[in-house]
């Protein structure tokens, strides 16, 4: 943290606290934000943080998870870093022309982004999925559906993940390919799914009946790249949800240790009890364990140097971590 991030904080803080604090009932009654969210958002300077100021706000990676973090404090649930995530894809790989095409309007949020891996029949197991995308003159022609699809409801660029060469196994021949989805014919989404967690987010499924794309929209210009595409943005997924979860969990020994001062039992604050104290003092000391990993981890994310297994380890232990504080 610096003084320009603090004050980005300070800003992230108050819009979350005045404009999306107030709606999370109703955003979790319909299931999914309200459309102007995005806009607003957009307009509040915490889309896409960390992206080259001709397309975003020109932060870093540590401007993104002060965003990630705000929005896990105040318990919010949007997407926007699925939509970073999105935003990284065509940053990484698209053409200059694709990335002048879609980054503006999703800065502004006029654009959602949503990312299309997962199949009700491929998860985990990635290579597997079967939705395709035939290449008919200067189209492709997109057959299959999609599941557990974040902002799918709101989405209006979907980054999906086909194969475009059917005639090769596994991870080999799988492509992905922008979809902007206003007016699309044959492209139609599920309704929002009621889940455990993230009440407020639409997540849901998408179909693809003989979904016509321009051939243009194939991320790079190159089939047969996606799965290593996938595989290269990963370690940046999982480490914002390890972001979220350490914000959670201090969040959750702040509340306790307000809570366990305020309440009084057998004629005392629960703090003077010493199995409180000892529980206390476990779970302070995990988020401090927690805090040091992460922020490692985000030093690294922005230096370039973080690697996919310590990526992995964050998201693991720290969602972990997070269940078993948030529990005790
Ligand atoms: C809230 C939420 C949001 C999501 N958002 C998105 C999104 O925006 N875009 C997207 O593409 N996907 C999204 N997903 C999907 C997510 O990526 C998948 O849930 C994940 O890849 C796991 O797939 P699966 O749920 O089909 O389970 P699978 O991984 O297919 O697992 C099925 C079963 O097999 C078991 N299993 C799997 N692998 C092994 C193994 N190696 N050994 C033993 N058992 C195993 C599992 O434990 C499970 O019981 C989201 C999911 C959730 C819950």
């Amino acid at each position: 943290m610096d003084d320009e991030l603090w004050l980005f904080r300070h800003n992230v803080r108050r819009f979350i606290r005045e404009e999306f604090v107030p709606c999370q009932a109703r955003w979790r009654e319909q299931h999914a934000p309200d459309p102007d969210a995005w806009l607003k958002a957009g307009e509040a300077g915490i889309l896409l943080p960390d992206l080259p100021e001709e397309f975003g706000a020109g932060g870093t990676y540590a401007h993104e998870a002060v965003v990630i973090e705000e929005l896990a404090r105040a318990r919010v649930h949007f997407g926007s870093n699925v939509h970073s995530i999105v935003a990284h894809y065509i940053l990484s790989y698209g053409t200059p022309e694709q990335k002048m095409r879609w980054l503006p309007r999703m800065n502004t949020g006029e654009l959602v982004g949503a990312i299309a891996m997962t199949e009700p029949s491929a998860g985990s197991d990635l290579a597997a999925i079967r939705t395709t995308a035939r290449r008919k003159g200067d189209r492709y022609i997109i057959n299959g559906s999609k599941t557990f699809i974040t902002n799918g409801l709101r989405a209006g660029l979907v980054c999906v993940a086909v194969k475009t060469d059917t005639s090769v196994a596994g991870a080999r021949g799988i492509s992905m390919i922008l979809c902007e989805t206003r007016g699309l014919g044959g492209f139609r989404t599920g309704s929002s799914f009621e889940k455990v967690g993230r009440g407020a987010q639409d997540t849901c499924e998408m179909f693809f009946d003989d979904v016509a794309i321009p051939a243009e929209n194939l991320l790079g210009g190159k089939e047969g790249r996606g799965f290593g595409q996938m595989l290269e943005r990963l370690p940046y997924e999982r480490l914002s949800i390890g972001v979220a979860s350490v914000a959670t969990i201090e969040t959750a020994v702040e509340i306790t240790t307000r809570y366990v001062k305020e309440r009084i039992a057998f004629g005392k604050p629960l703090i003077d009890l010493q199995s409180v104290r000892f529980k206390l003092a476990e779970c302070s000391t995990e988020a401090h364990i927690a805090r040091v990993f992460v922020d490692s981890c985000i030093q690294r994310q922005i230096a370039g140097t973080l690697d996919p297994a310590t990526a992995a380890m964050a998201k693991y232990w720290l969602t972990e971590r997070e269940f078993q504080i948030v529990d005790d």
